[in-house]
């Protein structure tokens, strides 16, 4: 079986295969840390981690760079609407989003790169861009990227420049614009008294970056100039992905990217979950109803990131309900941890490889759990190793302390079952079932658990 994976460049599934033998290098856009990233973000990493450990899990030594963008121009008016540094501003977000993907169970990158640590590799990368004519600069000092020159503009996005409308001024300084917008977009962005004390002194003048050449110098300082996946959400396709390709091939000369693979949105009443429509949840809104945030992460597995998923609270508590279950039975599987079954092994492979089926990879891992042909510590084994890709916590789970009032009453019962006393056996199983717990007979024993 071999990894296949829906390539946004050619909107097919394509056999994948890196450009080195063995070892895949992969950028994700990260956060922009100026808020609390809200849930549907936490999509775009899920899927980018679930598509590495899948990679991992298939026999690849994954390279993966994730970026935070510390600068940009909303972590700069948000940093002078708190009155504070930059810096300080940004690196708060940064520590919420490290504690929230902890929380999830994404694994880290092999690097997080800062925007800010990159300024000197965005301005060689203008000034390759200025030499070669794809760049140039404007009367303000502002240095713009000339999207006609780059003849293949519109590639990912499947833009038709035709399609633009005649604009007077043809270039757009903000970083984030809709398709119909499509114009000569900011590379450097000249001083603005607005800026107020964010900016650098260089050989492209003062100023700043702008958003897109910031994933472009970070992903090929880290990953050189070809890179094997670039990954984000679908709304990074257009402008964000489209100028990162222009940036890249226009200074190279090179495919930049091989697999571009994006996520598709959280919506909420059918409508994207996004900041500016105010219909967004963040991560705490879930813990502070006592949910836990791997039951989100097993929430999405149950759709393919390709797919949009409507969020509301009962399905999220579903998935919960449906996690918890998962867990007791893992944990009634006992102690020990035999081998993993190849069977079932083969199967949740070839799923994941399949552009990473999780809904069906999932559908595996019910089938092995309740398999009872299968021995329990087999399961188990089989069960941690599914693990490694979904990242749903089995390995930490510690048997749950139950109370020794309700191992008491157990006794008893298992006292009124010799007896054949089955009348007072069934009162005493009502009794633990009233005080929340449960009790099941199997043939190592008497099992409890909470219901
Ligand atoms: P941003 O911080 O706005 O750059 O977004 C971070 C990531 O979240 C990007 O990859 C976006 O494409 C993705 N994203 C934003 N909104 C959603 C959503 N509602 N559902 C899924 N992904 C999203
Ligand atoms: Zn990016």
């Amino acid at each position: 079986m071999s990894l296949k994976f829906y390539n946004t460049l050619t909107r097919e599934k394509e056999e994948f295969s890196p450009i080195n033998k063995n070892e895949v290098s992969m950028y994700t856009c990260g956060p922009t840390v100026y808020n609390y990233p809200h849930i549907g973000n936490y999509r775009a990493y899920i899927f980018a981690d679930v598509l590495k450990r899948v990679l991992s899990y298939s026999g690849y030594n994954v390279k993966h760079i994730m970026n935070i963008t510390d600068i940009d121009d909303k972590t700069i008016r948000d940093s002078q609407k708190e009155k504070k540094s930059l810096k300080e501003f940004t690196e708060f977000y940064t520590e919420e989003f490290m504690k929230d993907i902890r929380s999830l169970n994404i694994l880290y990158p092999t690097k997080f790169t800062k925007a800010t640590d990159y300024i000197k590799e965005m301005v060689e990368l203008i000034k390759r861009l200025l030499e070669k004519g794809f760049a140039y600069k404007s009367s303000d000092g502002s240095t713009y990227f000339d999207i006609k020159k780059f003849k293949e503009y519109g590639k990912l996005s499947r833009l038709v420049l035709e399609e633009q409308k005649e604009n007077a001024s043809n270039r757009i300084k903000t970083d984030e614009y809709e398709k119909e917008n499509a114009q000569d977009f900011a590379l450097w962005k000249a001083y603005d008294e607005k800026d107020g004390d964010v900016f650098w002194d260089t050989e492209l003048g003062k100023g700043r970056p702008g958003w897109h050449i910031e994933c472009s110098a970070m992903s090929m300082a880290n990953l050189g100039e070809q890179l094997d996946i670039h990954t984000g959400g679908v709304d990074n396709i257009f402008p964000h992905h489209e100028n990162e390709i222009a940036q890249s091939e226009g200074a190279t000369g090179k495919q930049f990217v091989r697999f571009w693979m994006h996520n598709e949105w959280v919506l909420v009443d059918q409508k994207k979950m996004a900041k500016s429509l105010q219909n967004f949840y963040i991560l705490k809104d879930l813990t502070q109803k006592g949910i836990n945030p791997i039951s989100y992460r097993f929430w999405l597995l149950m759709a393919n990131y390709r797919t949009r998923v409507n969020f509301v609270w009962e399905a999220l508590e579903g998935a919960e309900t449906a996690l918890k279950r998962l867990r007791r039975l893992y944990l009634e599987l006992g102690e020990q941890t035999g081998k993993v079954n190849e069977g079932y092994q083969q199967k949740f492979k070839e799923y994941l490889e399949d552009d990473l089926d999780t809904p069906r990879a999932l559908s595996v891992l019910w089938d092995v759990i309740k398999d009872e042909k299968v021995s329990p510590a087999d399961r188990k084994a089989t069960i941690l190793d599914f693990d490694k890709v979904l990242g749903l916590g089995f390995e930490n789970l510690k048997e749950e302390t139950i109370p020794e009032e309700i191992h008491e009453i157990a006794m008893e019962r298992q006292e009124a079952r010799k007896n054949k006393d089955f009348k007072k056996s069934d009162e005493l199983r009502d009794k633990i079932n009233s005080l929340g717990y449960k009790i099941k007979d199997t043939s190592s024993g008497v099992k409890i658990s909470k219901i």
